[in-house]
């Protein structure tokens, strides 16, 4: 098999040959089909992420080993079982849910994988889906794609849950009144689709970049702000009739802290989701007597990525944009996302 693997951080994902592993146990192999490229894949090009004040998170120290085959919006065709892996069928092509914990802790049992302490995750702990195979342990963590299409499915792994999971985090609020929504990238784009399907008001949308603005727009954007105009605070909370009792950051830096936090209403909610890094700028005694709620999303449960599926084709919920490019053009596309200049996603097809 043919894998695109990050070697050594900051360097560019090289080509390697490997043999195709025969699944064991309950693993179930996969052909690639479909994988998404994320901005958590720049942080792991990285080994890491800045949590201000002169600090660093380093992946190394969280576990990440290297050699590893990057991708986690992966879909892919079954082509073998492993000896006890049933469930799935040879020749159907199914989405994986890349959050894998290490099935066999109070956490693990609850659900919600995500938070294990011993995760497992494809394409950042364990081999991914920049290749043209990929093993997943076992077939609970594969699902039915029918009817969709499999390029738009991909990002649901990744952005798509997250987005959803955090949008859930918002709650009844959605009904009532606009919420804003901080970055119009993948999962920005994203929750403007999803927003729809779920009933909500919509979203008044927070972006420095011009033509990202206008891909919200036409996602379905209440609303445009510049993040940098000087009355930037003024514009979103205008544009969402009063200040926003729900903001989601897609970005996390601390330019887009300091802006949420300023327009928040007493009692407001702020839903973290973005790593871009940095450390929070806000006043202490001003949280409190705000009354917020500051809330973190990571990722979504396998549980809240059967929901998203089921919305999607209740809903027909429109894709976001795609460019397609080959597998062999990982390097230069990951360089593209790099410099800001992907709308939407981008999906390398193996
Ligand atoms: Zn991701
Ligand atoms: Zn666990």
């Amino acid at each position: 098999m043919k894998s695109y693997r990050l070697q050594e951080f900051k360097k560019p994902l090289a080509s390697e040959q490997l043999a195709t592993p025969s699944p064991h146990g309950s693993d179930v192999l996969l052909k690639g089909v479909a994988a998404g490229m994320c901005h958590s894949d720049l942080h792991l090009w990285d080994g890491g992420y800045d949590l201000g004040h002169g600090d660093r998170l380093s992946l190394t120290d969280r576990g990440v080993r290297l050699p590893l085959t990057l991708g986690h919006e992966t879909v892919g065709e079954v082509v073998a079982l492993g000896p006890e892996a049933k469930g799935v069928e040879v020749g159907k092509t199914y989405l994986i849910f890349p959050w894998i914990g290490c099935g066999d802790c109070p956490v693990c049992f609850s659900g919600n994988e995500t938070y294990c302490s011993k995760p497992r995750f494809l394409g950042i702990l364990r081999d991914g889906g920049y290749a043209d195979h990929i093993v997943v342990p076992h077939s609970k963590y594969l699902l039915d794609l029918s009817g969709l299409d499999f390029n738009a499915a991909a990002p649901y792994a990744c952005s798509g849950v997250t987005t959803y999971s955090a949008l859930k985090k918002a709650g009844s609020a959605i009904y009532e009144a606009p919420i804003v929504i901080f970055g119009a990238g993948g999962l920005g784009l994203m929750s403007l689709g999803l927003l729809k399907a779920m009933g909500g008001k919509g979203a008044v949308v927070v972006e420095v970049d011009n033509q990202k603005r206008n891909a919200a727009i036409n996602a379905g954007a209440l609303a445009v702000v510049d993040g940098l105009a000087k009355d930037a605070a003024d514009q979103i909370i205008r544009a969402a009739g009063g200040a926003p009792k729900v903001q989601i950051d897609f970005v996390g830096s601390e330019q887009t802290a300091a802006l949420s936090f300023n327009c928040a209403p007493k009692g407001g909610k702020i839903i973290m989701v973005g790593l871009f890094g940095g450390a929070a700028p806000w006043p202490l005694p001003l949280i409190a007597m705000k009354a917020l709620t500051i809330q973190g999303n990571y990722l979504g449960s396998l549980e809240e990525l059967v929901e998203l599926l089921d919305l999607v084709r209740k809903k027909s919920v429109p894709p976001i944009p795609i460019t397609l490019a080959k597998l062999d053009e990982v390097n230069g596309m990951l360089d593209t996302l790099r410099a800001g200049k992907v709308v939407g996603r981008v999906i390398l097809s193996p």
